[in-house]
């Protein structure tokens, strides 16, 4: 099935006119990139203002090409809700929400769910979270959607990098969405079990958590030797952890080692060939170390398997990294 959004075009040329804007930086994830030129060109011809598009990546709401900002009168960031906590003026946050029906998945999975559970999605699905609990409701089963934290725009949102929406009362979650990376860290988060209903491909299926654990633990193993390391620091707004990566450096060094901050925007295996460490701390977004790290010149860990690498932490207690 192909995958419509509604990019709220009507809503953006309200807020040009109501800001009298006439620069407009747009900026878009990846996955929307074959959208941008048609956007671009109907928000010009609809508004009659100038469009500069951002040709840089953008992972997410923490992620505002500040660099584009400067240059324009007011910015559109579509694919992501606003993280509450992030002030950044004249952005405006575009959820480009699904358009696909998620019902029809739902009564698919009917059967397997599961008398009480936790509801959770993505930006592009969370207006959907009210039907499904309706839905539910009808048969039988409570669906609970719970606030997140000052970093979460709506009840029942899931960051990759903040679970904080996941109820705390529920032993089982239902994630509407789309990928497997959310629905893991919300398994790996609440130790519980999660199913994934993906609205796009119709499909049922539970994330496979022993997956991911193994190539964590491989990961902790191949840095236990490691004598210099790298404490990697985004400068993306919503991803600078600097505080975090001084504390690791020094708990680094209180174990003997050798420890470097990297300071860098776009983490990527390139970046970091030249330097020649055995092991990376990355305090930027958590996907880079659990979903991105191949191809990387050493382990890449997250900041709570450091801590299990020099013996602060036990692997048993080991929780997934959040950013509050
Ligand atoms: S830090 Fe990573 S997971 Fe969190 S909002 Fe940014 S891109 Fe998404």
């Amino acid at each position: 099935m192909i995958e419509e959004y509604d990019f709220n075009l009507n809503h953006v040329a309200s807020v040009i006119e109501e800001k009298r804007a006439r620069v407009v930086g747009l900026q878009f994830p990846d996955g929307f990139r074959r959208e941008v030129l048609r956007i671009s060109k109907e928000i010009s011809r609809d508004t009659g203002v100038r469009c500069v598009i951002s040709a840089n990546s953008c992972f997410g709401a923490c992620d505002v090409d500040t660099g584009l900002l400067e240059s324009v009168d007011i910015m559109f960031q579509f694919g992501h809700a606003e993280i509450p906590n992030i002030t950044v003026e004249d952005v405006y946050f575009i959820e480009a929400r699904s358009l696909t029906p998620v019902l029809p998945v739902i009564r698919q999975a009917i059967g397997t769910i599961p008398d009480r559970v936790g509801l959770i999605s993505t930006a592009q699905f969370v207006h959907t979270l009210a039907d499904v609990r309706k839905y539910l409701a009808d048969h039988g089963i409570t669906g609970v959607i719970h606030n997140g934290d000052r970093r979460i725009a709506y009840p029942g949102l899931v960051l990759g990098c903040n679970f904080s929406a996941a109820a705390p009362d529920c032993d089982e979650y239902l994630y509407i969405g789309t990928g497997d990376f959310h629905a893991l860290g919300i398994a790996l988060a609440t130790k519980k079990p999660v199913r994934i209903v993906d609205p796009v491909t119709e499909e049922v299926r539970m994330p496979d958590v022993d997956r991911m654990l193994r190539k964590r633990c491989a990961a902790i193993e191949r840095s236990l030797d490691a004598q210099a390391i790298g404490v990697i620091v985004s400068t993306k707004i919503g991803q600078c952890r600097k505080e975090l990566a001084f504390d690791l450096c020094a708990m680094a060094e209180a174990y003997g080692l050798d420890a470097h901050i990297l300071m860098m925007d776009m983490v990527t295996p390139d970046a970091l060939r030249s330097f020649d460490l055995d092991a990376f701390v990355s305090t930027a977004c958590p996907r880079i170390a659990i979903d991105g790290s191949a191809g990387f010149p050493a382990p890449v860990l997250t900041p709570v398997e450091f801590e299990v690498v020099v013996g602060e932490r036990r692997w048993d207690d080991m929780v997934f990294d959040e950013i509050l």
